[in-house]
This record gives structure tokens, sequence and C-alpha cells, in this order.
């Protein structure tokens, strides 16, 4: 019987659809279509995506928050299927934009430096509470430095020479009493965060760094632990005081 109303008729078919969804799925099934079906298919739909872009977002969006797990599975199942894929063009995309790429990761760094230690912070600590990823990563630095062992042993002797050539270019010396000495003065404490520390425990920090026109008297020689040395760099901090100089180029 025909409707006349199109509001009633589309009420129709979908109490129809509702009530037969199962034989009517198994007729979409077995239904034999037109080699070219799929291709017509998504081109209308590709259309009508175009032209009501907003509306299909938006229940797009509203389906995904309301099937979560579901939309999860879709999209493992996609990556899954399509891993070779992502991964080759992961791949060519940062080698093809590995410029930009470190440039954006830098800046982002320096803006949100506190955010990224966090995030690294939480990294560790979950690497180092779990045996397992703990002897994973063990196992990848190892092979790292297989792999580079040469170009690794180069760059720390390097190093070494470079700061060996600096201390001894640099005015002053000390001897290990006034050493001991300057490490009583601060209390076995190391300068920067007051931790204790002993005779070995301890490391010579430059107050200021040689690399700026410090000097090797025991006057210019701090206590610092490893953690304020390796932390503090090429910075000026004043002991004591939880403050930085920054130091001009110039010294
Ligand atoms: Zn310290």
């Amino acid at each position: 019987m025909p409707y006349k109303s199109p509001v009633a008729r589309s009420e129709q078919n979908r109490k129809y659809r509702v009530l037969n969804i199962d034989r009517l799925r198994l007729y979409d099934k077995n239904r034999v279509r037109p080699p070219d079906y799929h291709v017509g298919r998504k081109k209308y739909f590709a259309s009508w995506y175009q032209k009501n872009k907003k509306l299909a977002d938006e229940r797009s969006t509203k389906w995904r928050l309301s099937h979560p797990e579901r939309h999860r599975s879709f999209v493992r199942a996609w990556r899954d299927k399509n891993i070779d894929w992502m991964k080759a063009y992961t791949k060519a995309y940062g080698a093809k934009n590995r410029e930009t790429i470190s440039a954006k990761e830098r800046a982002y760094r320096k803006l949100h430096i506190n955010q990224c230690r966090r995030h690294w912070k939480t990294r560790m600590d979950k690497i180092r509470s779990n045996p397992v990823l703990l002897e994973q990563r063990r196992r990848q630095q190892q092979e790292y430095y297989q792999k580079n062992r040469a170009q690794r042993i180069a760059s720390a002797s390097f190093y070494a020479k470079v700061r060996r050539a600096r201390l001894a270019g640099a005015p002053g010396t000390f001897t290990e009493l006034q050493w001991l000495a300057r490490l009583e003065f601060y209390g076995c404490c190391c300068a920067y965060c007051h931790v204790e520390l002993n005779r070995n425990s301890a490391t010579i920090d430059h107050v200021i760094p040689i690399s700026a026109g410090g000097s090797n008297w025991p006057s210019n020689l701090v206590p610092a632990c490893i953690r304020c040395n390796k932390s503090k760099g090429k910075r000026r901090w004043v002991p004591g005081f939880l403050q930085t100089i920054k130091i001009s180029e110039s010294g």
C-alpha cells in the first residue's frame, strides 16, 4: 500500500528494517552486484561526504565517543592490516623531512622543557620498575654500543682530550689536601643540592667553568654530586643559592 506522506513512508521503512535486519543483511550479502558497484558506492559516499562534511564528522565523533572499545578495535585492525605500509610511510616521511622534524622537536622541547622532563622521568620510572623492560633496554643499549663502538670510543676520548687540554691551560693548581679541605668547608655536601658526599662520590666542580675563563685555584672549586655537576654543564651556578647566572659568550 503506497504512502502519501514521505515521512510516514520512511518511518514504515525504518520499522521494516529494524524488524527484518537479519534477512536484509543476508540478502545484501548474497546479492549479485555489477562489477563496478563498489567503485560507484565509494564515489557516491565521497561526494556525499564533501557536501555534508560537518554532519558526517559530528556523527562519526558521536559514534566514536559512544563506542570507544569498538573504535579502538577498528583502529587496531586497520593498523595490523596495513602495518608494512605504515612502517614504510613513516620511515620515508622521516627520511624526507629529517631537518624539519628535528627542528620542530627541538623547538617543542625548548618551550615545554618541564613537561618533557616529567615525561622522561615517568618513562624511566616505568622501565625501572619492570624487570622485563629493564632487561630489554639494557640489551638495546648494548646493541647500540656494539654497533657504534668505534665512534663512541673516538668521541669519548676526544672530549676527554679537550677537557684535559682546557684544565691544563687554565691558570692555578691545587693539591689533594686542598681539595679535601674544600670538601670539608662545604660540610661534605654537594654545594648545590646539599646531598651528603664523601671523597669518592664528590666530583670537582668549577664555579666559573674553565671554558668561561675560570681557574684551577682551590677558591674556584666546590664539591658537587654527579647529578648537579652534569646538569650544570657550562652554566654558572652560585653555590648555596639555587640561582643561575647565564654567562655571555664573551665570558
Ligand atoms: Zn647536587
